[in-house]
């Protein structure tokens, strides 16, 4: 082996001095440890866009998956969710049916038959993303893999395995409060177990995902409370859709107790859960809890220390720009680096990074920059860019213009039940540049990505406005949005 090493050399080979070295360990101890030109652990967004993406250049690659594949996202996350907010949507539409002169009878929702037919989509996914890795000649090992050498070599039940690179890729789990009781509580993953609508829902968090459920769980006719800490909603996104969202979430069908905490929970005899309350009242008769109050790293079990990758004091791996690790050799992508906890997030940042390894180059990577994003809430908003606090933040607040609109959508006009619709534009400087757009309302989750492509390229208030508007839509205030007025912040 070393004479063919020796040979590649002389042939003008492009391999490193890095990757000759690897080669020779590699010689030395194939025996026990089988190498990768690329081992990925896990099997979700970012580890099999990552591994499917090296192997469109032709390296050898191994990914490491413990669960399902596909990840949180298909398993446990975007996928069943949305599945539940369409159906949810139903909800919405049948309230209106009468205001738009349909009198149909409604007989009851079967929540069983819609989690089987959900379910079974999820397992052709995870059959398709097997076959994906099958058809790319990935090696798929199956197990939970930990690193057990300071040279980044890994253990999968029993077996080693050592890559040239290796991609950390294991994104996260809910977080459970550290209080009396919280154990009968369920999280997101056990959302998605439920055989039947609770009668009685508690969700806790104001982040999208206790927003999503809430929403779903509500609309769909569970008797639902959404317990949030402060007095809103999404509190890091731009202040109008966050409080116009809370607005609509307090004259729609789920009880937002604002301020308000557990401090335990307890287990009555007919099954059921009392829930005390910080301010001193109790929730009792409650079937479910879900906990969704944030989600953390998937990091602790991986002996990250043993192999010299830091982590921050929440377990985030630490990443540069190109998603380098404080270890040569290690990378890491997606929701283990605890930054936009979001599927296309980690599948464009596992894409690039594969780009740069095995493409040449060397510069490509994951700006995070303008990353747009939806919240599947009743009415769902989008965002793209600055929210106005950070655009003040970053431009001073004599260089930022607000346009900004609320009303009443067209489908709402004849419907006894309203939902708002509100858009903002931030601009920047004398061009007015537009680096936020924020929408809330009807059809937001599908209006929006057309407008990110406009952000991202840098457009103007005055190319939106050049822009023809198509009518009659809520879109179309974007594009025709008049009087900018100074920050208020
Ligand atoms: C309820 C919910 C709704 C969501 N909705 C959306 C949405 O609408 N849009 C959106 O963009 N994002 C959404 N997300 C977020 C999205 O699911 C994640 O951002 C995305 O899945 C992160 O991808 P990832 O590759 O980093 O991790 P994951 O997809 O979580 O994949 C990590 C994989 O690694 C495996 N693993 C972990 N440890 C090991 C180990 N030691 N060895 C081997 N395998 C291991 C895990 O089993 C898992 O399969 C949602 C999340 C949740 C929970």
């Amino acid at each position: 082996m070393s004479l063919k090493l020796v040979k590649k050399l002389h042939s003008g080979s492009p391999l490193s001095l890095g990757g000759l070295l690897f080669q020779l360990r590699r010689t030395m101890s194939s025996s026990t440890v089988k190498e990768f030109d690329y081992l990925v652990i896990g099997g979700g967004s970012g580890g099999i866009a990552s591994a499917r993406r090296a192997r469109e250049f032709g390296v050898s690659v191994g990914l490491v998956e413990g669960k399902r594949l596909g990840g949180t996202c298909v398993n446990v996350g975007c996928v069943p969710k949305k599945v539940m907010y369409n159906c949810a949507m139903h909800a919405d539409f049948i309230r209106d049916h009468a205001d738009y002169g349909f009198d149909v009878t409604f007989n009851k929702f079967d929540f069983t038959k819609i989690k089987q037919s959900r379910d079974a989509y999820i397992r052709r996914l995870n059959g398709i993303y097997e076959s994906n890795l099958n058809g790319s000649k990935v090696d798929l090992i199956r197990g939970f893999a930990k690193f057990c050498d300071s040279d980044g070599t890994i253990e999968v039940n029993g077996h080693k395995y050592r890559g040239r690179h290796t991609l950390i890729a294991v994104g996260g789990r809910p977080t459970i409060p550290d209080i009396p009781g919280a154990e009968y509580g369920i999280d997101s993953d056990g959302f998605f177990d439920l055989e039947d609508l609770p009668k009685k829902t508690v969700v806790v968090g104001a982040g999208y995902i206790a927003v999503e459920l809430a929403g779903v769980l509500g609309n769909l006719g569970s008797e639902t409370h959404l317990l949030i800490r402060k007095d809103k909603v999404l509190r890091t996104f731009d202040q109008t859709l966050s409080e116009s969202l809370t607005d609509a979430i307090e004259k729609g069908p789920v009880h937002l107790h604002k301020k308000t905490q557990i401090k335990t929970v307890e287990k009555q005899k007919d099954g059921s859960l009392k829930l005390t309350l910080d301010n001193g009242e109790t929730l009792e008769d409650v079937n479910t809890l879900i906990w969704a109050i944030g989600r953390e790293p998937l990091t602790a079990e991986l002996n990250l220390d043993l192999v010299g990758v830091k982590s921050d004091k929440e377990g985030n791996i630490v990443v540069d720009d190109f998603q380098q690790t404080s270890k040569d050799g290690i990378l890491a992508v997606g929701d283990a680096c605890g930054k936009y906890l979001l599927t296309p997030v980690a599948i464009a940042a596992g894409r690039r990074l594969a780009h740069r390894l095995f493409n040449g180059e060397s510069e490509n990577r994951l700006k995070y920059e303008n990353i747009a994003t939806v919240v599947f809430s009743h009415p769902p908003l989008g965002t793209v860019g600055l929210t106005e606090a950070e655009a003040v933040e970053k431009y001073g607040a004599d260089h930022i213009t607000i346009y900004q609109s609320k009303f009443n959508p067209m489908y709402h006009a004849v419907t006894e039940h309203k939902q708002p619709c509100v858009m903002k534009l931030v601009c920047a400087g004398d061009d007015e540049k537009v680096v936020g757009v924020h929408i809330l309302g009807q059809g937001s989750d599908e209006i929006l990505q057309g407008f990110a492509v406009a952000v991202s390229m840098g457009a103007t208030k005055k190319q939106f406005d050049e822009t023809v508007a198509i009518h009659p839509t809520s879109a179309e205030e974007l594009v025709t949005m008049r009087g900018g007025v100074k920050p208020k912040i």
